[in-house]
């Protein structure tokens, strides 16, 4: 297969500037898939330096050429849907059939949406005292930052480009060390559809040294930031600097709700979406299951049966329904989990190791992992990030609010009942940036996602992520006015 392995700076795709390399592998086997430049902050700077030559003329063409732009970005992703979506699963371990169902039309559908919103981004008038004109315009910021992780790397390309270049702002996006493969796949499909040189530049890198650049970057106006909520705390300290303004999306421990009323086949298959759907490496994951204890062995007997029953395998095989996680790193902190779910005593149901078979020995898989344990438990406490799902039981509403809420995260969480007065109830009470009733998992460009608490600020999508890419610029004019008489002579 072709991999896109340069830096891409200034419309061209470039050596990085001391030659460094990063080596990207399959986590199926681990074998090589590329050699990719690695920038560093040489490079960082060079790109910062190509999207403030760009801005200027960035912010100033017309709002709907810029959303054309996004719009037949659009169009090319769905055109190369086959491509991206082998490279993403080639380099991310994600099922071909969720890359081909989920991840590029997902990627698709957000240039799409915010190329639509290009020119629908108005400011306002705002109706002050009589004699004055008193009118706000949303400016773009001028350069920004954004770094991104490795579970969902082309979606998150759309993510943080789509709002961003809309309002008129130049970009320079890092992506993860061990996924940058489709992010270049995409700034091939930039150059391809005519955005101007400079206006994007992808630049892959390690996070201490080309994450850390951009994030001290003087030239930077705003650092987006989707990844761990240690990393954050690193980005927030970094932009100090020159003050950049910070959106941090960072990760979760979302409860999963389940009363006693619950439609339990409707709520074991969602719930398994929540937390095994990208081998659980998802910050929104349904990784707390509460059960309550009137169903929760009725429940737990189909969840049990789901779960064994995922078809694990090679991702870029159709039928695969999980595949490896990303890295073996990442694998062996997962697996790590189940040692301290039994040192605190918790049980694990199903899963902890690899599974059996000679075409899982090189990869980087888990399977299915379910643990029973206590809500103060650090396995229902710390993000895992694999496709592990802890089981606690409750008793009545107050006890379970009490529960979900007991984390420093605040991303996602859901709940599952017939009760409709219920569901809006709980769904309030949850300190949490989403909630799903009867679902798991949902996203729409349209709709904002984001957390609170230590899973961040600012929001990716929806109208509250461009604005948050642009200022609001208050300007006066005398129309009419007897100013009032300070200083007259
Ligand atoms: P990570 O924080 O280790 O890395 C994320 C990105 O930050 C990578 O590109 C990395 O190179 C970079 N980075 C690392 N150290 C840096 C530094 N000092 N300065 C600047 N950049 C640096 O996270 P990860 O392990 O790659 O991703 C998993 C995490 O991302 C999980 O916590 C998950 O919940 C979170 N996540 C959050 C969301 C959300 O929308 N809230 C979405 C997906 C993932």
């Amino acid at each position: 297969m072709d991999f896109q392995t340069k830096l891409f700076i200034g419309g061209e795709f470039v050596d990085a500037a001391d030659g460094g390399v990063i080596e990207t592998l399959n986590p199926h086997d681990n074998s090589r898939l590329a050699g990719v430049a690695e920038a560093r902050a040489a490079d960082i700077d060079r790109a910062v330096a190509a999207a403030s030559k760009a801005f200027p003329a960035w912010r100033n063409m017309a709002a709907a050429d810029r959303g054309r732009l996004l719009l037949r970005l659009a169009d090319a992703i769905e055109s190369h849907a086959d491509e991206l979506a082998r490279v993403e699963s080639l380099d991310t371990g994600h099922p071909i059939r969720d890359a081909l169902a989920l991840d590029v039309p997902r990627t698709a559908a957000t240039f799409r949406y915010f190329g639509g919103m290009a020119d629908k981004l108005q400011g306002s008038v705002v109706p002050v005292e009589q004699g004055f004109l008193n009118y706000v315009l949303r400016e773009p910021i001028g350069v920004v930052g954004q770094i991104v992780p490795w579970n969902f790397p082309i979606m998150f390309t759309s993510w943080k480009m789509g709002p961003a270049l809309a309002a008129g702002n130049c970009v320079v996006l890092k992506p993860a060390e061990l996924t940058p493969l489709s992010s270049l796949k995409v700034a091939e499909l930039m150059r391809e559809v005519g955005f101007p040189p400079g206006v994007v530049n992808i630049v892959p890198g390690y996070g201490a040294v080309a994450g850390q650049r951009l994030a001290e970057h003087p030239g930077v106006q705003k650092i987006a930031f989707t990844g761990s909520t240690a990393t954050g705390r690193k980005i927030v300290e970094a932009s100090a600097g020159n003050l950049k303004r910070v959106q941090l999306e960072l990760g979760g421990k979302g409860a999963n709700i389940i009363f006693d009323d619950a439609d339990l086949p409707a709520a074991i298959g969602g719930s398994a979406f929540a937390v095994f759907h990208n081998q659980g490496q998802a910050c929104i994951a349904g990784s707390r299951l509460l059960l309550h204890e009137r169903i929760a062995d009725k429940f737990l007997d189909g969840f049990l049966k789901l779960a064994s029953s995922i078809r694990i395998g090679d991702p870029v095989d159709p039928a695969t329904e999980m595949g490896p996680l990303t890295s073996m790193m990442h694998r062996d902190r997962v697996l790590s989990y189940c040692k301290i779910a039994r040192d605190e005593g918790g049980e694990i149901l199903l899963g902890g190791k690899a599974p059996a078979g000679a075409q899982f020995e090189r990869g980087c898989y888990v399977m299915p992992t379910v643990v029973r344990a206590r809500p103060a438990d650090r396995v229902c406490q710390e993000e895992v990030f694999g496709p592990f799902v802890t089981v606690t039981t409750f008793k009545d509403e107050n006890e379970v609010i009490e529960i979900a809420n007991n984390t420093v995260y605040g991303l996602g969480g859901g709940l599952w009942t017939r009760d409709l007065s219920r569901a809006h109830r709980v769904a309030r009470s949850m300190i949490s940036g989403m909630v799903w009733i009867n679902c798991y998992k949902r996203a729409n460009p349209g709709s904002p996602f984001g957390g609170v608490r230590g899973s961040g600020y600012g929001r990716d999508m929806g109208f509250e992520a461009i604005t948050d890419y642009t200022s609001a610029k208050s300007i006066w004019v005398n129309v009419d006015a007897n100013l009032p008489p300070f200083y007259r002579r």
